[in-house]
């Protein structure tokens, strides 16, 4: 009872900073600020009914496996069937020759938010990720955060990513986490969104999680529509008490809403905190919950993940960036624990390209085993596709191109320079592919992108918010910096 006093106190205080925030951008509008109003949402693209021929096949589907000039068979946003030479007379043909097709990437961490404040962080502790994320996410609105999150969606969409998950922790008031949901509506790719906290929520108290009721009423009632999915972002027992673990986890697991949590950002923490056993020890470990990170971690916990099914999700190049450690990937496949993989933030990772996280992936590995054979690209693959399906618990509708599952699939050409001459396609879309060869992104049977153009966002627009936002939000973080006696944040 006490805790759901605190959050109501909590969330009251949040909307009022919210109303004077918004107050105060009333007293003194800025022209660049009016001009660059957001535009009412257009419709999303009718799902039609459609056949691809002549594509290079990789389903992901451990029966289908790779088919060469092969179709497939869409209607209703869902995949009706995969093969060779099919008929379907009253669909609408996308020829597909020279492409491989194969399912969208599924990523599993991405704070989405930050986008609009790419290559941010610095390279002194005074102008790193965590004092500079903090410092620009207090100054954002919640358009800011909109903003983020549909420059995030316009990149994941750009490069083959059709499922994103909203690891979302800038929610400084509950219109930031509606402001975020509208915009997931409005896009179209599929997502999670992982109602998270904000930096300025107190340690002590759980997430707000009469909020988190709410928008799971407001928004996610509607079970036909399953584009979007809701889960909640726990800071976890390396930052939290387990008590806290302990009430916002009974909350989710009441609701079946699925969990995650950073985990194991340093080996000091894994000693101190001991953060996975203390999980295991209250029964808070399971298929439901994504660890991130958990890149330093001992072979107990590895025993523990895998023998309660739960997954992990590893960002390599945030990882390294931020010496969180080398992703220890061969470490969890060898212990049997399911790895997908994911963004994380580009404040501090420049872009999201799956094409270039698979890759490091893969020569981390090798590297690691100091072995030219230690993983292969299929695997990797496999942690992009059906792996992160299997770790959002949404292997029953995507990650391969599998008869009944929903239609999300990307089309890369094979005919531009970097991926000539065809070899073979999986090593081809691992190590040569990059986010430029994306022709097509078909999600839930709607092309998001065809033809290398977005068909949900204005790219022009996007841009002059996404530079309003971060011009402003920089312009308030150098102030508060100065106070402080922290000068040059954004110049080396
Ligand atoms: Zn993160």
């Amino acid at each position: 009872m006490s805790d759901e006093l605190k959050v109501s106190r909590r969330e009251l205080l949040g909307t009022m900073a919210a109303a004077m925030v918004g107050l105060a951008a009333g007293a003194e509008p800025t022209p660049a600020r009016a001009a660059t109003r957001s535009a009412p949402p257009r419709a999303l693209p009718a799902r039609r009914e459609f056949i691809i021929k002549n594509a290079h096949v990789l389903t992901m589907d451990a029966k289908l496996g790779e088919i060469r000039a092969g179709d497939i068979h869409v209607r209703d946003g869902a995949i009706v069937a995969v093969g060779a030479n099919l008929s379907a007379p009253k669909a609408e043909v996308v020829r597909a020759e020279g492409m491989i097709a194969l399912p969208g990437f599924i990523e599993t961490h991405w704070h989405m938010w930050g986008a609009v404040a790419r290559n941010m962080a610095g390279p002194t502790e005074n102008t790193g990720y965590f004092y500079i994320s903090r410092l620009l996410g207090q100054f954002f609105t919640p358009e800011d955060n909109a903003r983020g999150v549909r420059l995030a969606l316009a990149e994941a969409i750009s490069s083959g990513i059709t499922t994103v998950t909203n690891w979302s922790h800038n929610l400084l008031a509950p219109e930031y986490a509606d402001a975020e949901i509208k915009v997931h509506k409005e896009v179209g790719a599929r997502a999670r969104f992982a109602y998270g906290y904000s930096r300025k929520t107190p340690p002590d108290a759980t997430l707000p999680l009469n909020d988190v009721a709410r928008v799971h009423r407001q928004w996610f009632s509607d079970a036909q529509d399953k584009l979007l999915t809701l889960g909640i972002a726990a800071r976890g027992p390396e930052t939290n008490s387990i008590e806290i673990c302990r009430q916002e986890w009974a909350f989710a697991r009441e609701r079946g809403l699925p969990i995650t949590c950073h985990m194991g950002t340093s080996m000091e923490r894994v000693k101190k905190r001991q953060g996975i056993q203390a999980l295991a020890k209250a029964g808070l470990l399971g298929p439901d919950v994504v660890l991130i990170h958990v890149t330093n971690n001992s072979p107990e916990d590895l025993k523990l993940l895998a023998d309660t099914k739960t997954p992990v999700s590893l960002s390599p190049y945030t990882e390294m960036r931020t010496g969180f450690g080398i992703p220890p990937v061969g470490a969890f496949l060898r212990a049997g624990v399911l790895v997908s993989l994911s963004v994380d933030t580009t404040i501090l990772c420049g872009n999201a390209d799956m094409f270039a996280i698979m890759k490091a992936i893969e020569n981390i590995e090798n590297g690691l085993q100091t072995s030219e054979f230690a993983i292969a690209p299929q695997r990797v693959l496999e942690m992009a596709t059906i792996d992160g399906a299997r770790a959002l618990g949404l292997a029953d509708q995507i990650g391969s191109l599998t008869p009944g599952k929903r239609a999300d699939i990307i089309l890369v050409r094979s005919t531009d320079v970097n991926m000539l001459p065809f070899t073979v396609p999986t090593r081809m879309i691992v190590q040569a592919a990059q986010p430029s060869n994306i022709d097509t992104v078909i999600v839930d049977g709607r092309f998001l992108k065809r033809n290398g153009k977005l068909t949900t966002i204005d790219l022009a627009q996007l841009a002059r918010d996404a530079a309003d936002t971060i011009e402003r939000s920089r312009k308030e973080a150098s102030k508060e910096g100065a106070e402080k006696g922290i000068n040059q944040l954004f110049t080396r």
